[in-house]
């Protein structure tokens, strides 16, 4: 820094550029590695709780990824809104069938759906009482049904295939 004196006051001049911000020069953006419509080969539904990073890390390594992309839909709750009514889950139910409906008529390989449950806090806030982890697990199986139905009424026909996170971490039971 260089002093400047102007008519008795000492001024400091910076030499140094000013950084300039984002908004003046954005980064280019990354095309490495861009998936197209083909590479989707379906969807997997489960809980946006993110609190338990080895369940997040175990739904990863579920995910066949040799066979192509999977599209997350995450919503608090999972698919236990395909198995159960009530107002807080009538709009979320929509809403999968709605995206699993949208990628199935515009990706051409969207051929799999697959539920992921949990033992999920979600439940405290559609029932008072307690819900016990057969009746988690066999509201998976019920989701399973109830979204085939609806595919089936929409004329989608694809595998929907359920899976359990186990609460003790030892990993997922598949639900028939
Ligand atoms: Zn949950």
């Amino acid at each position: 820094m260089q002093p400047l004196k102007i008519r008795g006051i000492i001024f400091m001049t910076c030499t140094k550029e000013r950084t300039p911000t984002s908004i003046e020069k954005p980064s280019p953006p990354i095309m490495k590695n861009r998936l197209t419509a083909t590479d989707i080969v379906g969807a997997y539904v489960f809980c946006s709780d993110p609190r338990d990073p080895l369940q997040q890390e175990a739904i990863d390594k579920l995910m066949p990824k040799n066979i192509g992309a999977w599209a997350p839909i995450a919503l608090f709750g999972g698919p236990i809104a395909l198995a159960r009514q009530g107002p807080s889950l009538d709009p979320c139910c929509e809403i999968i069938c709605h995206q699993i409906h949208f990628a199935a008529k515009n990706f051409p390989n969207f051929k799999t759906v697959i539920l992921i449950g949990h033992d999920c806090g979600y439940y405290a806030e559609i029932t008072e009482k307690e819900v016990l982890l057969p009746e988690k697990r066999n509201d998976i199986a019920e989701a399973r049904r109830s979204l085939e139905c609806k595919l089936t009424e929409l004329g989608i026909t694809i595998e929907i295939r359920a899976f359990f996170y186990e609460p003790d971490g030892s990993g997922f039971t598949e639900i028939k």
